[in-house]
């Protein structure tokens, strides 16, 4: 149960003013519910505003704020054309304010004709005339007084502005109270760290490294305890020996023999598997390095040992793909194998539910489905958990707790993280490295092309299906655009089938998942030749006859998302091309990347440049693409600090490993604040 002095922090946002159902939406998108979380939704950067008696006083490119009339209305009759308000300065001075998308009915509430408003924003020169894009109404409460204003600009998602959100982060941050201290009081007199409500509250004024670092610290902390206590709780736990006695395993076909890295990872597996306390492996393998014959092979381990083993799939596409996978592979064990995902429903899930419980059905891969409260296993004694970088590994490993012994875990993993980021994200799980790739693959060839060359690109399509090969095509989607890249991903599946015909397909991670499976489908049973996505292919889909991937705007993805991507392609013997598209307007980071993933593919090469890239400058350090399970920390926070966290961690439980002391309970509070409060559960059970 969460302390209840946290209660306040855990509030739903409801009650703030300004949160009514019309925020909610775009709120929710940005996983802002809570006063926690909006406290906890720090800014970007700030910016320094000027305020200004007259417009021609303020320089092209300034950030101002201003006193306006509104005086005429113009455009925004189509989606195309932006919606401008003419307005004028006290001196008579005229400027547009400009709206595009559909922000034009909101843009006339805020702004009435012939009522004065203040403004801020960047001042712009278009043409003869000033304008200013996207302009904020903010309060006139003594703005003309100050002079010089500061303002937080925080991350957004679409139907919210700066003025908005701002406004329910303030009232947000009126419930800041103090807490007890959980840092170690000598490394936070180091460090000249704030208190935590104070480090809070300077975070969201202004440029303040040090309460920053804090608050990331903070998350780091609870992330390197929460795993150290799994972990712990791991060693305690009592687990299941599995010998196999190999009767299954040489019944397998497999179409080709293992790569050295593959023997070395089941022979690693088998000998964690006849200890009494539970496996906690990760096997680390690029795209394509073989993953899922080593996940077979340790499954039936289980199996031969009279026991039953699951694998857990992040999507429903996945799932169904292993499922289909396993089940060829099994044919001449005579293994039984299920799919299970929260799409079964009636019938064929009561018999499922009954062959698990019964033990008749000895294998199941499905979604996490698989961990509902109403699925018994008669002796589940090996997870495998695929591709669970976009989970915390922890939350993951508590799922598979819950049995009367705990289960031994291996968790699969293509993202070829940092070493820091590995202590991050999995702490001190023991370790397999597929290095290896299976023979006769052959290297992507890899071009940047500019996004203008579209119709070379389409000719390039052209012959490509002529040899009966088939492609991907990827448009980027992030969450701070999602309605206008949905569009362009469907205009351009428009555009593309005017070209191709109807078997080009649409994929992306707003369709409902039967139409996503048909789609899917198609493309697997070489029915359609084009695959249009948006990134919801980038983990698992195995699709040896699609030789080509065209990735648009290549500049906005990460580069190991990239090599994701690209790692669907070149899974044939067949030689495979990837097009990055890129915008005309590159900055030399976004150059030096792509130029990157031409040169080359290795995977952990890629990874360790790529935080280099990004992690460089930026006072307040960059925001997280989702692939760390950090929201505070930035990736330069990381490298700097979870190496102290980590040890901080490590001190905490060798004198307090119960958290029973004063800085034990402080701990505890830390936890449920990041929630990773099922390292506080793993402690009562223990
Ligand atoms: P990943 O590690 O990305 O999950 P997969 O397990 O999907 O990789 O394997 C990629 C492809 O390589 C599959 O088509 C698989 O059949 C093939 N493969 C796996 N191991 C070998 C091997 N030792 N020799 C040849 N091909 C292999
Ligand atoms: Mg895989």
């Amino acid at each position: 149960m969460r302390p209840d002095r946290l209660n306040p922090l855990f509030a739903s946002a409801d009650g703030l003013k300004g949160v009514g159902p019309g925020l909610s939406r775009p709120l929710e998108k940005l996983g802002l519910t809570r006063i926690r979380d909006f406290l906890y939704h720090l800014p970007d950067r700030f910016v320094s505003r000027r305020v200004l008696p007259a417009l021609d006083e303020g320089a092209v490119g300034e950030q101002i704020i201003i006193e306006l009339t509104p005086v005429e209305y113009r455009g925004g009759g189509s989606p195309r054309t932006p919606f401008r308000i003419m307005a004028r300065d006290g001196a008579g001075n005229l400027c547009a304010l400009v709206f595009f998308g559909r922000n034009a009915g909101w843009a006339r509430k805020q702004l009435p004709l012939e009522e004065s408003r203040w403004i801020a924003g960047r001042l712009d020169q278009f043409g003869q005339s000033l304008q200013i894009v996207h302009p904020e109404t903010i309060g006139s409460d003594g703005a003309a007084a100050m002079g010089k204003v500061v303002e937080p600009v925080y991350p957004l998602s679409e139907g919210l502005t700066q003025g908005r959100l701002g406004a329910v982060i303030a009232q947000a941050l009126t419930h800041v109270t103090e807490l007890p201290e959980w840092i170690e009081p000598s490394l936070k007199k180091r460090e000249g760290w704030p208190d935590w409500h104070e480090a809070m509250l300077a975070a969201h004024k202004g440029e303040d490294g040090k309460a920053r670092d804090r608050l990331a610290y903070d998350e780091l902390l609870a992330n390197s305890l929460a795993l150290m206590l799994v972990r712990a709780s791991n060693r305690r736990a009592a687990g299941q020996v599995l010998r196999g006695d190999g009767r299954l395993r040489s019944r397998l076909s497999l179409p080709f023999a293992l790569t050295g890295a593959q023997a070395r990872a089941i022979a690693e597996i088998e000998g964690d598997l006849l200890q009494p306390s539970p496996m906690l492996r990760l096997l680390q393998g690029d795209v394509g390095s073989g993953k899922t014959v080593v996940a077979l092979e340790s499954m039936l381990i289980a199996v031969e040992a009279g026991a039953q083993a699951a694998l857990l799939a992040p999507t429903e596409i996945l799932a169904r793909q292993h499922f289909e996978t396993l089940r060829r592979m099994l044919a001449p064990t005579g293994v039984t194998i299920a799919l299970l995902t929260g799409r079964d429903k009636g019938k064929a899930r009561e018999g499922i539910l009954m062959g698990l419980m019964d033990g008749s059905i000895q294998m199941v891969v499905g979604t996490h489905a698989i961990f509902q409260d109403a699925v018994v296993y008669k002796d589940l004694a090996l997870v495998v958990i695929d591709e669970q970088h976009r989970f915390g590994v922890g939350q993951r490993l508590m799922l598979t707790q819950k049995g009367r012994r705990t289960p031994h875990c291996l968790a699969m993993t293509a993202t070829p993280i940092p070493r820091t980021l590995t202590l991050a994200q999995y702490g001190e799980m023991d370790v397999s490295r597929l290095d290896e790739l299976p023979p006769g693959r052959q290297a992507i060839d890899t071009r940047v092309v500019a996004q203008e060359r579209l119709g070379d690109v389409a000719a390039a399509l052209r012959r490509h299906f002529e040899t009966g090969q088939q492609a991907y095509w990827v448009c980027p989607m992030v969450r701070e655009s999602e309605t206008a890249d949905l569009a362009a991903a469907e205009a351009r599946h428009a555009d593309l089938a005017a070209i191709f015909g109807d078997d080009v397909v649409l994929v992306h991670g707003q369709m409902k998942p039967e139409a996503k499976d048909a789609a899917m489908e198609r493309f697997s049973r070489n029915e359609a030749k084009l695959l249009v996505a948006t990134t919801v292919i980038e983990v698992g889909v195995d699709v040896p006859n699609a030789t080509l991937m065209v990735i648009e705007q290549a500049e906005r993805f990460g580069l190991a998302q990239l090599h994701q991507l690209r790692g669907r392609v070149g899974r044939g013997s067949e030689k495979s091309v990837c097009l990055l598209l890129r915008g005309d307007t590159l900055s030399e980071v976004a150059r030096e990347r792509l130029a990157l993933m031409r040169e080359t593919q290795d995977g952990f090469r890629l990874a360790e440049e790529d935080l280099r890239l990004r992690g460089g400058g930026e006072l307040l350090g960059t925001r997280q693409s989702g692939d760390t399970p950090f929201r505070v920390a930035s990736l330069e926070q990381i490298q700097r600090l979870l190496p102290l966290a980590h040890d901080d961690a490590r001190l905490l439980m060798e004198r307090d490993g119960g958290l029973v002391g004063d800085r034990g309970e402080a701990a505890r509070l830390l936890l449920y604040l990041f929630e990773r409060d099922w390292g506080v559960q793993l402690l009562r059970g223990g």
